[in-house]
């Protein structure tokens, strides 16, 4: 069998059982060479993450409640070596730590920390090798990811090592200094990990056990989705299903690695599996998931012949590009054409933003539309099956919802649909009862 890299997220080694269930994990896959553990994270709704614990740490160099904090994040790791009665005096790196922020040192060495001391406890406790990220995770000087460099540099010093802890978050530029990747980032430094090694899976351990098909806050109960392809997480994820760090997937989709997510607590459920095309044995949904957001707005231009106006469309998109607004959709009709918004970016700009329109396109009428929602329905399983769109219409219009806007991509893999924010939840619903429970 091929070589495994699992790595466990904040919450999977958030205390000494939880790492209890991370060895068992491991040492029940002998293909499990490579792990890649977060810094511990909260073991309850009302506690801290230790990276967050370590930025406020940073902040607090030289101020009242430093030392509150630093024994706070002491206690966390004491208890989880004392628990789990390894023989491991984690002391002097502490205390390294300490004297490296009251000495000035950044916010990113402090947060990088939390890996770095989880890793030396679970490097400990696995008797596996140690490595430190720093060595094999490659930033330029100005901060950016050396992905090439690193897949170099990780594949060579892992070429010659049967079993390593690599803690994730950090890497370091060529004067030496720690570098850190944005928040979740330990996900990019697995992936980073699988790909150099040409892993045969790269999973992601955490405390679900997998994607959903709906949001769960929205629809009871919802089904794991089992596969979903890159592309399909991608607009998923974009839509605002909470996935993986969108930077993990590239270094595995690259090298074509499967990502099997999974969960430390239920070890045994399968779990989603992102892959570049989905087994021909599998017999999937029409649909693999539904996502959605909340705040756009809709600018409706219409003037009559527009559609034979050359460069209508970029005056238009000129405008938006001179008011650095980007757009999300762009529906078009024979006289009419409509921007979609978001209103983050729109924050203040829509009132320009109509007089330049007005000034560059000499429009019959502008309208605008608030208070939208976007839902995606993705599946690649639509580009096969006729009627999906039937579907998804008549159990929006069953349930009273107005569709305001409708959008699918060229790709034929989702569909858009604007909807009011109060019709929302229940457009989500609707879909979702309608493609995964049949319902007529
Ligand atoms: N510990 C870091 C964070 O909280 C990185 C990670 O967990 O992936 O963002």
């Amino acid at each position: 069998m091929g070589i495994k890299v699992a790595k466990f997220g904040g919450s999977s080694l958030a205390n000494a059982t939880q790492f209890e269930r991370v060895r068992a994990i491991v040492k029940g896959d002998d293909d499990i060479r490579f792990v890649v553990p977060s810094a511990p994270g909260k073991r309850n709704n009302n506690d801290e993450k230790i990276t967050d614990l370590l930025y406020k740490l940073q902040s607090l160099a030289n101020k009242d409640g430093f030392n509150k904090t630093y024994q706070k994040i002491e206690d966390r790791y004491s208890e989880i070596i004392k628990t789990l009665n390894i023989d491991l005096d984690l002391a002097a790196d502490l205390e390294k730590v300490k004297t490296d922020i009251l000495n000035g040192a950044d916010a990113d060495y402090a947060a990088s920390r939390g890996e770095f001391l989880n890793g030396i406890i679970l490097a400990n406790y696995l008797g596996y090798e140690f490595i430190d990220a720093a060595e094999v995770i490659c930033f330029d000087e100005n901060g950016k990811l050396l992905f090439e460099k690193t897949n170099e540099t990780m594949a060579k010093r892992l070429n010659d090592c049967n079993n390593a802890v690599i803690p994730g978050f950090y890497g370091a530029q060529p004067c030496g200094r720690v570098k850190t990747l944005s928040r979740g980032g330990s996900d990019v430094t697995g992936a980073l990990v699988a790909g150099a090694i040409n892993a045969e899976v790269y999973q992601n351990w955490t405390d679900v056990s997998g994607f959903l098909v709906a949001d769960p806050r929205i629809v009871d109960n919802p089904d794991v989705i089992k596969y979903i392809t890159y592309k399909e997480l991608r607009e998923l994820s974009y839509m605002g299903a909470t996935v993986l760090h969108e930077e993990a997937i590239f270094p595995v989709r690259r090298a074509g690695i499967p990502i099997n997510v999974k969960n430390t607590n239920a070890p045994l459920d399968e779990g989603t599996l992102i892959v570049q095309t989905i087994p021909d044995d599998y017999e999937s949904k029409p649909i693999t998931g539904v996502a959605g957001r909340k705040g756009f707005t809709v600018i409706a231009i219409e003037k009559a012949m527009m559609n034979s106006e050359v460069g209508f469309g970029q005056r238009v998109l000129d405008v938006l590009a001179r008011r650095g607004v980007s757009f999300e959709h762009m529906p078009t009709g024979i006289d009419t054409l409509s921007l979609v918004i978001s209103d983050v970016e729109l924050s203040g700009k829509l009132d320009v933003i109509i007089n330049d329109l007005n000034a560059v396109c000499n429009p019959d009428s502008i309208e605008i539309f608030k208070n939208l929602a976007l839902i995606a329905t993705v599946g690649q399983g639509m580009i096969r099956n006729i009627g999906i769109s039937a579907k998804l219409f008549g159990a929006l219009a069953k349930n009273n919802v107005n569709i305001r806007m409708i959008d699918q991509g060229s790709s034929e893999l989702n569909i858009i649909v604007g909807v009011e924010i109060d019709d929302f939840e229940v457009a989500v619903c609707s879909i979702y009862n309608a493609f995964m429970k049949d319902e007529k």
